[in-house]
């Protein structure tokens, strides 16, 4: 069915001839995908980045909801959900593994739809990009916008741009951007391309997510910093991010009371370091929370540090409503572990103190590292138990092999897959795990931890 009015309005700059930037975050196409405060938080800063700069900038998200609810699936009371999905054949390098793939988001034809119908067009159009092996979903979308804008300028950005540079040149795309936007290189060579010279960056350019493109919101999102200074061998944040920014937390704060005043009560953290020197941002930031007694959900699914959980912070995060509890454990294995981000005291600590603070065990969940290469099942299945005899519910995270990590090419060696292929990096078919993703062994996991969670 054809929609009746166009779903996707421009943002003014108030000044005739401003060129007109449209955000598009793509399609998942996947095994699985849940939408977990999902928001595409840097395509977000750049739309806010080209507002500032005298930009028209809308957005079309084709992971939210806004665009059709009545597709979308009930979403729970804190905002979380799942999508609507369309199976399809599995892209042939995956053939052989037996799980279902689909597409996940908005239908392609209201996502067609909804683009024709934006008036008037777009100069640009900056696609972005998150997993690696969500690259078929770039392909299909910049597949739409050439069919229904054909004259927009095609940028794609992002997290597998960045990582997959050369991969992504492969794309039908007119431009691709490595790392973030604000980087000055970068800036110029976008406005380049629209044949602008470019204007100074704008101030914060980078740590303002502009979520007002939602406009019935079940959450919004917070970005205190960007970056992380710790180097985990498997992970990407520094290759995304390099170096360690704290938002003004002035900012953070009128991003709260703006997006308070229109309704919104859950709130998820975007850092990947957001513990770090908490007198800078954190502590005033909560402060604010609390004295003006906001009631609030706060939700950070990214891990915290567990070694900056200190009585203060916990107490604050209580305080101010900090509901959903992820700690970064990896693995109970303190002699050996990958990384240099937590010591067994530490972990002991952070608990402790958590608990001092009022949270309650079984709200803890505990992230457990699964899946490296050349981890052992009995090293998962102590850190698991481990945490079940704390009283705290470990969660598997598989590993995703990333381009540009110091674990990749130990993955390349016990991987049965090329991992030149992005579509191998995918962790729903556990890469370096031999022989593979398993619905037995997966069965086995997932029954031993509930079992003891329920007990
Ligand atoms: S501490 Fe977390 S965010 Fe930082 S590098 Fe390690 S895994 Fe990544």
């Amino acid at each position: 069915m054809r929609l009746k009015q166009p779903l996707i309005t421009w943002k003014y700059s108030g000044k005739p001839g401003s060129p007109r930037v449209l955000g598009v975050n793509p399609w998942i196409y996947d095994f699985a995908a849940y939408n977990v405060w999902s928001r595409p938080a840097g395509l977000l800063t750049c739309l806010d980045m080209f507002s500032r700069s005298g930009c028209d900038t809308a957005l079309i998200d084709l992971m939210d909801r806004e665009l059709s609810p009545s597709d979308w699936p009930e979403a729970k009371k804190t905002g979380k959900s799942r999508y609507p999905r369309v199976g399809l054949p599995k892209p042939s390098a995956l053939r052989n593994i037996p799980r279902q793939f689909s597409r996940y988001g908005l239908s392609r034809q209201k996502a067609a739809d909804a683009l024709s119908d934006l008036c008037p067009k777009p100069d640009l159009v900056l696609v972005t990009s998150l997993m690696t092996y969500w690259y078929p979903g770039i392909i299909s979308a910049i597949r739409m916008i050439r069919e229904t804008v054909p004259q927009a300028i095609i940028c794609l950005g992002g997290i597998y741009a960045t990582l997959c540079f050369e991969h992504a040149l492969e794309l039908d795309a007119d431009l691709v951007v490595s790392g973030p936007l604000e980087r000055p290189d970068n800036w110029s060579m976008v406005w380049d391309l629209m044949g602008k010279n470019p204007p100074p960056l704008p101030e914060h350019a980078g740590m303002i997510p502009d979520t007002s493109f939602y406009q019935k919101p079940g959450f919004s999102i917070l970005m205190c910093s960007r970056g992380c200074p710790f180097k985990c061998p498997y992970c990407a944040s520094s290759l995304l991010y390099p170096g360690f920014r704290q938002a003004d937390p002035l900012l953070v704060i009128s991003h709260i009371k703006a997006e308070y005043g229109r309704g919104i009560r859950d709130f998820c953290f975007y850092d990947d370091a957001l513990l770090l020197n908490p007198e800078n941002l954190l502590y005033p930031v909560l402060e604010f929370i609390v004295k003006n007694n906001y009631k609030l959900r706060l939700h950070a699914p990214n891990a915290l540090h567990v070694r900056y959980l200190t009585p203060g912070v916990c107490a604050l995060l209580k305080k101010a409503g900090l509901t959903t509890v992820r700690l970064g454990l990896e693995t109970i294995d303190f002699q050996n572990r990958k990384d240099s981000k937590l010591g067994l005291e530490e972990w002991q600590k952070g608990v402790a103190n958590l608990l001092q603070a009022g949270f309650v065990r079984q709200d803890i969940v505990v992230y457990v590292l699964a899946g490296l290469p050349g981890q052992t099942d009995a090293e998962v299945e102590a850190t698991a138990r481990e945490c079940l005899k704390m009283g705290l519910r470990p969660e598997l995270n598989y590993y995703s092999p990333i381009p540009g990590t110091l674990l990749f090419e130990k993955s390349r060696e016990v991987s049965g897959y090329p991992l030149d292929e992005p579509l191998f990096h995918n962790n729903s078919i556990w890469p370096c795990v031999k022989g593979g993703f398993s619905w037995d062994e997966h069965k086995r996991w997932k029954k031993m931890i509930s079992e003891s969670v329920n007990r």
